[in-house]
């Protein structure tokens, strides 16, 4: 463990590990296989990387993002560590001669492709290397429970069982369901693996949900980049359409961003992904297709135009933002569309995956599920990040007293009654109707439809009473407590030709006595910086200019190294510079995440611009 610790400093410049990565990497240390479920940012790469460095031999690294393992491996190279990558975007020729170099012992770790680990010349070669540990990133790939299966994960377990000497293998996801965990632990052939499941808080996260009607989208996130004018942020939209429209009205604004989703060529896209991570274009508008695996630090916000799938893509998509650990937003603007877009593309997508009636049938639940989830969140008047840890599996945590529900951003309306109408109409009519009808029927509504159906008769019919006084709800706001009711398991709508609400398999508990449904109201939030929270108190206006100074700094060198800017420093370390000020080596390498290449490579540059700074500022 020392000479992990060693490493950490030495090469990566860090004082210390974080709790989980300390387990991880001593377990790996004693030939421990080890399965790793953190949140996006908790620093995985660190757990293999460090062992890489440590253990004789190879390390190989599987990671699905062969966009990615450049950077990754550039970043390797500028802390001094000896990496190298195998994908298909080496030539024949090259992918020779990496592994001709690798077999001399030219590196520490190599990244490749699960598509390699079935190659024969890839095959042979491991055969006669020495392979101590086998890291797979993205673990939860493997299952077809997750949201990225990748059927050329299979493979994997067969490659490191066909090994000469079985490796000690490490597994690392931030997919936290128990279900993608044993698959990880049964596909792969983890051997009585130590299992760490860090805590998925992420506390300089600020979180953030806005209901509102389509067409107030665009001008709010408009509004919302141009206010943060220096800032690094990624939107995300659910669809391409949305992609360009927002796109469109953010260069229109003058706000420097780029696009990204699966519409446009190879060529663009990896043009636009590289404009992101240099900082040429600091704001990316894309679809989930974008993201897995950027590790982009600086990221400041992630805006959701769109509700996503699920909480687990919610959190994996927002959890891009902030990995530096410093402040950062995650703020979701949502409308009922988007709720009815979602359930279209449950029913859409189980159509054509292959996949038998009774196994649609499975994945459609499973997904209409981990869909409510999500509106849950939009509804919810709990603390957001206690929402989010509570479905990850983590009781107990308190209100952060940050995010906007926290930040009390709405007052709360007692739906119970409705609730209750709402639920009886839906028992009485079996589930054959949709929302408009069983709204009519509950508010005693004689309309056409109802009319046509010969509800009026039914014995639900009106049964919602209004105490006397009392204004009469809504037809819009029983339509709610109808989508509330679903995220709380107790109704299920399905959307499709014949859009339904049936009972769901928690309709029980809305039928006890302390029942009890508040639903959210909006009120007029202020989502100005003043709301931002974590700010460490050393972003005075003096550290700011001085920041802003090495940013430019770190920018022009990484431009000219053809590098990405936080691959020279991060936004924290460039925070740190600022607040310790150092102009000397030795205080150099005191800065969070200077090692002594860094220091050599980067130092005087560095302590130049700040001597200059000190010298105009006293
Ligand atoms: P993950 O893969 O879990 O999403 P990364 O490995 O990309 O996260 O790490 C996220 C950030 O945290 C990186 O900028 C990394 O340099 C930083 N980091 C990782 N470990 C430490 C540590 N022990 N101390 C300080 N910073 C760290």
């Amino acid at each position: 463990m020392d000479s992990a610790r060693e490493v950490l400093r030495g090469r990566f410049g860090y004082g210390e590990f974080r709790p989980g990565q300390a387990m991880l990497v001593e377990a790996i240390l004693q030939g421990r296989d080890v399965l790793g479920v953190m949140p996006t940012g908790a620093g995985k790469s660190l757990c293999y990387q460090v062992p890489g460095v440590v253990l004789p031999g190879l390390t190989l690294v599987v990671s699905p993002l062969v966009s990615l393992m450049g950077d990754q491996v550039r970043a390797l190279l500028d802390a001094g560590v000896r990496g190298a990558y195998l994908n298909s975007t080496l030539t024949p020729g090259q992918q020779a001669t990496v592994l001709q170099r690798a077999l001399n012992g030219t590196y520490d770790i190599m990244y490749v492709a699960p598509e390699r680990l079935s190659d024969p010349r890839f095959i042979s070669f491991a055969q006669q290397a020495a392979i101590p540990l086998v890291a797979v990133d993205e673990a939860h790939c493997v299952s077809q429970w997750g949201q990225d299966f990748r059927p050329s994960y299979l493979a994997i377990g067969q490659f490191i069982a066909s090994l000469p000497k079985r490796p000690t293998v490490a597994a690392l996801t931030a997919t936290a369901t128990q279900q993608v965990r044993s698959d990880i632990v049964r596909l792969l052939g983890l051997c009585n693996p130590h299992v760490l499941v860090t805590g998925f808080d992420r506390p300089n996260l600020r979180f953030a949900v806005e209901r509102m009607e389509p067409k107030r989208k665009l001008a709010r996130v408009v509004a919302y980049a141009k206010n943060r004018p220096q800032e690094s942020g990624i939107v995300y939209c659910s669809t391409r359409d949305a992609v360009e429209k927002v796109h469109e009205a953010l260069c229109e604004a003058g706000v420097p961003a780029t696009r990204y989703h699966a519409g446009l060529s190879n060529e663009e896209r990896a043009a636009n992904q590289q404009a992101f991570i240099s900082d040429d274009a600091p704001v990316m508008v894309a679809t989930n297709a974008f993201g897995m695996g950027i590790d982009k630090s600086n990221v400041r916000y992630v805006l959701h135009h769109n509700m996503p799938a699920s909480i687990e893509a919610y959190y994996q998509e927002a959890g891009r933002a902030g990995r530096d650990g410093e402040p950062a937003e995650c703020q979701l603007f949502w409308s009922d569309a988007d709720i009815s877009t979602g359930r279209f593309f449950i029913e859409k997508e189980t159509e054509n995956e292959g996949l038998t009636p009774d196994e649609a049938q499975r994945v459609r639940a499973v997904r209409r599920r981990m869909l409510e989830a999500m509106v849950g969140y939009g509804y919810t008047t709990d603390c957001l990040r206690t929402y989010i840890l509570r479905y990850f599996g983590e009781e107990g945590t308190p209100a952060c007293e940050n995010c906007s529900n926290c930040a009390g951003g709405f007052e709360a309306l007692d739906v119970t009654r409705g609730a209750r109408a709402i639920m009886r109409t839906v028992h009485n009519l079996r589930g054959r109707f949709g929302k408009s009808v069983v709204v009519d029927v509950a508010l005693g509504k004689n309309s056409q439809r109802v009319q046509e159906l010969g509800l009026s008769k039914a014995p639900c019919f009106g049964c919602l009473e209004v105490p006397e006084g009392a204004p009469a709800p809504s037809a819009a706001l029983l339509r709610e407590v109808i989508e509330l009711l679903a995220t709380k398991d107790c109704l299920i709508v399905s959307e499709g030709t014949y859009p339904t609400v049936g009972l769901g398999p928690r309709c029980r508990d809305a039928a006890t006595d302390d029942f009890t449904l508040t639903m959210k109201k909006a009120k007029k939030v202020s989502l100005g910086r003043t709301l931002v929270g974590g700010a460490k108190g050393v972003h005075s206006p003096e550290n700011e200019a001085l920041f802003q100074e090495l940013r430019a700094l770190r920018k022009r060198l990484a431009d000219e190294q053809g590098k990405p800017p936080y691959v020279v420093f991060s936004d924290a370390a460039l925070r740190d510079m600022c607040a310790k000020r150092p102009t000397t080596d030795e205080r150099f390498l005191e800065v969070s995440g200077v090692g002594a290449t860094k220091l050599a490579r980067y130092g005087e540059d560095f302590m130049n611009a700040i001597r200059a700074f000190g010298a105009t500022s006293a």
